[in-house]
């Protein structure tokens, strides 16, 4: 009997195997196929200079909607993307439109002052990142110090020397270096001092329960901490109450990104949601996270 119901868990098993393989290989294609026909869309969620309340800039996140699937998450196709190397070529479709869609706000008025771009790993193995960063920003215009890159602490800790030699490139060129996710990814800080990044973003699991469960604040603190006393910038991802802000606000955290202030959206939508939230804030001022 032991033995029959191993076999049946083991049928079970395999065939819930298939189903997950199909359903990857379909979604392959589908991607290859998007890719083709241009089927991504790009929405926007404003990042909020917590000091002044005032939009600091945009970051860009990638939107599928399949025919017969729906809207499938980027949570579930990006690393799949990775995977199946087809994320270097997405990546380089969201950079280019990111930068088209802030030369077209701001050709209408609108004061957007910056945009944040999510880059994979592997869009630094195609070589061209540099230059394409380049020619997109040259194209529309855009200067060099409103482009952001969030990059994650996966690609720090690949020892490469065209890697190495890419982020200082990037650097140079003057597009801010952000770690997105920090604190999820490998314990080892040294990075922070070879490489020159310009911003951290604390990750969303350490904002979730910062008012709820004692424990997420002083690591919070730290990574604020840590932060300041290398001169970065740091934002908090996944602010989705008052009471969150607040308590990073007082801990000195600079900037703050999540439901609280908007919801990603489409860029019409957002710039319905910027004239209505610039009538509401009070008028700039220079103060934390500002550049110089
Ligand atoms: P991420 O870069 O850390 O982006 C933040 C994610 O948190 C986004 O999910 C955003 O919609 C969500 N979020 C923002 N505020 C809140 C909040 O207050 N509460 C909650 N619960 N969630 C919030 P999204 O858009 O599903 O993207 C998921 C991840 O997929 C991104 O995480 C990023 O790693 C990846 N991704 C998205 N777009 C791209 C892209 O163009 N290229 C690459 N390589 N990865 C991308
Ligand atoms: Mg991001
Ligand atoms: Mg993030
Ligand atoms: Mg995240």
């Amino acid at each position: 009997r032991a033995k029959q119901a191993g076999r049946n868990r083991c049928h079970f098993y395999r065939r819930d195997m298939n189903e997950q393989a199909v359903r990857r290989l379909e979604m392959e294609a589908a991607l290859r196929e998007a890719l083709d026909r241009g089927d991504f869309t790009l929405h926007y969620q404003p990042q909020i200079r917590l000091e002044t309340q005032r939009l600091h800039r945009v970051e860009a996140l990638i939107r599928w909607t399949h025919a017969r699937w729906g809207a499938v998450s980027p949570m579930e196709f990006i690393p799949l993307a990775e995977e199946c190397g087809l994320v270097g070529q997405i990546d380089r479709w969201v950079l280019e439109n990111a930068v088209a869609q802030l030369a077209r706000w701001r050709a209408d008025g609108l004061v957007v002052p910056g945009m944040a771009v999510n880059l994979s790993p592997e869009r630094f193995a195609h070589g061209d990142l540099v230059e394409q960063v380049r020619h997109v920003l040259a194209v529309a215009r855009v200067p060099p110090g409103d482009l952001t890159l969030e990059i994650t602490e996966r690609l720090m800790m690949i020892e490469e020397v065209s890697v190495h030699d890419t982020l200082d490139a990037l650097s140079d060129l003057g597009v801010t270096l952000s770690i997105d996710d920090f604190g999820t990814g490998y314990s080892s800080l040294s990075y922070l001092k070879r490489f020159p990044v310009g911003e951290l973003k604390i990750d969303r699991s350490f904002v979730k329960e910062l008012d709820i469960d004692a424990a997420n604040r002083p690591l919070v603190r730290a990574m604020i901490q840590i932060g300041q006393s290398l001169g970065l910038t740091v934002i908090a991802e996944g602010v989705e109450r008052e009471t969150q802000s607040r308590m990073l606000k007082a801990d000195g955290c600079c900037m703050g990104q999540g439901y609280h202030y908007a919801r990603p959206m489409p860029p019409d939508a957002f710039a319905d949601w910027l004239h209505a939230w610039n009538a509401r804030v009070a008028p700039d001022q220079t103060g934390c996270g500002e550049p110089e």
